[in-house]
């Protein structure tokens, strides 16, 4: 009977629009908890205080929901069309990663999971909870346990068949459904997403340094950013994708089936960016991941790009902002202002 359930499940999965589906126990990945406390102690989640907190959740899907006995885990594909990295040469743009490009994947997948938790509920009975980039459910290694791919060495999962550009949703379910078998790693020798790193932030393969990854400096850092660091961010104003995009498994990948995810806010100019205001900002990037971050964040990322973008032009743009009432763009603005200025003297 489950097994049936189990088949329907995944036919019903596919046609929602996801592009992978397994299924694991809610206690398939016992050492999490540890490697959890390793990457905690050792300090690498930065400025990230939540992943602290209830360590005794967030390592032991069990103890989330007693009652479940099914993880359901899904993968929802936003493959780019064009090249990530290619804005990385224009350096009077901002790029801005692949998973921003559309709308909010939060609403998008959780609806989906939503929708195809009430048809299992219909189907089969039982109770479920569904989690998209939740803070208490690590994702990743249930997803692995689940089959759905592997953490590979640049620490996101990535399968044979759909390379690394995925989103990861949950449904936790009381069902008892037949569960699959865990995937292995198939990275091999390949070093290719460790080398590309431009800050360096992978201490080992398969570990990641959140305090060095740009995604998490641009997105989750609050305050100004170490100029070691700020000078190797490039012109990359929200998140980063070049260890993902350089993976040789996305010659797998497969077109995004959902049409939200269509880039919509492109390369902006980095002129542009930096006079938008609160309203502004928020006008710009409604329904977009982005405004999650606020105006100021995101103004000193693109002051740290104006900073590095080599163009004395851009100079006139960041020198109002050095008097800004956040300290972290006025610093940013200060910055950007003194380098362009040695740069267009010679210095
Ligand atoms: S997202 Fe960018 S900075 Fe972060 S680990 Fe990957 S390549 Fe490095
Ligand atoms: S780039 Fe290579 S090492 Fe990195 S995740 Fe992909 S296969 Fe693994």
């Amino acid at each position: 009977m489950t097994g049936t359930i189990k088949e329907a499940l995944v036919a019903r999965a596919l046609e929602e629009g996801f592009s992978k589906v397994g299924i694991c126990a809610p206690d398939a990945v016992p050492g999490t908890a540890a490697r959890l406390a390793a990457f905690v102690e050792a300090g690498r989640h930065g400025q990230m205080g939540w992943m602290a907190e209830r360590m005794e959740w967030r390592g032991n899907a069990a103890a989330l929901w007693p009652e479940a006995r099914s993880v359901i885990m899904l993968a929802e594909v936003y493959t780019p069309e064009a090249d990530p990295l290619a804005v990385l040469a224009q350096p009077e743009r901002g790029a801005i990663s692949v998973y921003a490009q559309g709308k909010d994947y939060h609403d998008l997948v959780k609806r989906r999971l939503k929708r195809l938790g009430r048809w299992l509920i219909d189907q089969a009975g039982g109770e479920i909870k569904v989690f998209v980039d939740t803070a208490p459910v690590m994702e990743k290694p249930l997803a692995q346990a689940a089959g759905l791919g592997w953490q590979g060495k640049h620490t996101n999962l990535l399968s044979r068949d759909l390379g690394n550009w995925f989103f990861l949703g949950a449904i936790f379910t009381t069902l008892d459904l037949p569960k699959d078998a865990a995937e292995v790693s198939h990275c091999g020798s390949c070093t290719a997403c460790l080398d590309a790193c431009p800050t360096r932030a992978f201490p080992a393969p398969y570990q990641l340094d959140a305090r060095r990854c740009i995604s998490y400096l641009t997105i989750e850092h609050k305050g100004p950013v170490e100029p070691e660091l700020r000078a190797l961010m490039g012109n990359r104003i929200y998140g980063c994708d070049d260890c993902l995009a350089v993976c040789p498994w996305n010659k797998f990948a497969q077109a995004a089936r959902e049409i939200g995810y269509q880039p919509r806010v492109g390369a902006p100019e980095l002129a542009e960016l930096a006079t938008l205001d609160d309203a502004g900002f928020r006008a710009r990037f409604a329904g977009s991941p982005i405004k999650r971050i606020g105006r100021d964040r995101f103004v000193r990322n693109v002051l740290y790009a104006i900073g590095n973008s080599g163009l004395p032009r851009l100079q006139a743009v960041a020198e109002p902002l050095r008097d800004d009432a956040d300290p972290s763009v006025a610093d940013a603005a200060r910055w950007a202002v003194a380098r362009l200025s040695a740069q267009d003297g010679g210095g």
